[in-house]
């Protein structure tokens, strides 16, 4: 049980933003399928952007020019920059030719005989970060896949806290560069730690004390939230949260299903990004409430009540199947987005049938509506 209650607001730049937020991918500072303002016409107050990707294209020069990502994209919101770690060890997971992960940072080979060397540092992320002026900043972890042996997962808690500390310090440096009057100024970014170990209780605790003593303003739930078996493992977050007290902000990098995020609000974590709702709009599938649903929660407590009674508060419809052809409904009854107030189900079938682009906008409409409906519901605290 928690003892002390999580934070409804935090500041950034000197601005204050209202949590919880779902934060949707915006990987090359763009929603897929959606412009900035139709984003924020849905009620999403935010967006996650890649480090890595950001760097590659547009590159620092454009995001200099344009003073920031914000500014480039026409974005009102809140931004994080993810440090890119996740993205390179992926890649790395999936084809070892490619790079390989040192005491210094990230190596990467690339060409036809993966000739080119490149080196991305702790350093260089948060330099980046500063040039996609974003509000959290991310610092470079290193990221273990579940099936990492004990070797692994140790080096992994070592490694992590060297390059926070590291990122720390670049970060405290590009702070006074950029003008700021230190830590301690309210209108500077937040710089956010991911906490690893995977779900080595021992691991674990020694990455958030060692992170914890360094020193940050919120904190991630780093490493792959599942079981090997592939079950999301909410054992493994409620420890993670435990060790990260009050008043810090705690950020579910990741996650998840709208199951998954009612469960970690409930153990406090304020912050949840995820590709879910745009990837699954993408592939036909859609987030609806339960169909047996008479209204809809109004409250937090009333959500979770509804996730630990009703089975399934949530269900997926998948649009492409020829049942919807001549479905004159909308998507969704309970829902107020463009698309559900326009447009049935049989016309949005029929677009993804034909390959309409406009398919995938109405369909990822949909869903960032059902998650950041969601968002709204657990701020009604009762
Ligand atoms: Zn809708």
């Amino acid at each position: 049980m928690l003892r002390s209650t999580p934070p409804t607001q935090f500041t950034a730049r000197g601005k204050s933003h209202q949590l919880p937020q779902y934060l949707p991918d915006a990987t090359l500072g763009v929603v897929r399928h959606l412009t900035s303002q139709e984003v924020a016409n849905l009620g999403i107050k935010g967006v996650v952007v890649n480090t890595y990707h950001l760097k590659t294209q547009p590159g620092t020069e454009v995001l200099n020019r344009f003073q920031g990502i914000k500014n480039f994209m026409r974005w009102p919101g809140l931004v994080v920059s993810d440090s890119g770690g996740f993205q390179l060890f992926s890649l790395i997971q999936k084809n070892p030719r490619l790079g390989r992960i040192v005491a210094e940072g990230v190596v990467g080979y690339s060409g036809p005989n993966q000739q080119h060397k490149t080196l991305f540092t702790p350093e260089d992320s948060i330099k980046i970060q500063f040039q996609i002026g974003s509000d959290v900043m991310i610092c470079l972890d290193d990221f273990t896949p579940p099936t990492a042996d004990a070797k692994r997962l140790a080096e992994s808690v070592i490694r992590t806290t060297n390059w926070a500390a590291r990122s720390k310090v670049e970060f405290e440096r590009q702070l006074e560069i950029a003008g700021f009057s230190g830590w301690d100024d309210p209108k500077r970014p937040r710089l956010l730690a991911p906490i690893q170990g995977h779900n080595h209780l021992e691991w674990r605790r020694q990455s958030a004390e060692a992170l914890l003593e360094i020193g940050f303003d919120a904190y991630g739930l780093g490493g792959w939230p599942f079981t090997a078996e592939g079950k999301f493992d909410y054992e493994f977050c409620e420890l993670n949260a435990q060790l990260t007290p009050e008043p810090f902000l705690r950020f579910a990098l990741g996650v998840g299903t709208p199951q998954n995020i009612v469960r970690l609000f409930g153990m406090g974590y304020r912050l949840f990004d995820c590709v879910l709702p745009t990837r699954d709009a993408r592939h036909h599938r859609l987030y609806i409430w339960a169909e047996s649903l008479i209204k809809l929660p109004k409250t937090a407590n009333e959500l979770q009540q509804l996730e630990a009674e009703t089975n399934p508060w949530v269900q997926s419809l998948y649009i492409n199947r020829g049942v919807y052809a001549q479905d004159e409904s909308p998507l969704d009854r309970h829902c107020d987005c463009p698309t559900c107030q326009t447009y049935s189900r049989a016309y949005l079938h029929h677009l993804f049938k034909v390959k309409e682009g406009l398919a995938f906008k109405l369909a990822t409409q949909h869903n960032l509506r059902f998650y950041a409906r969601l968002m709204e519901i657990l701020a009604v605290q009762n």
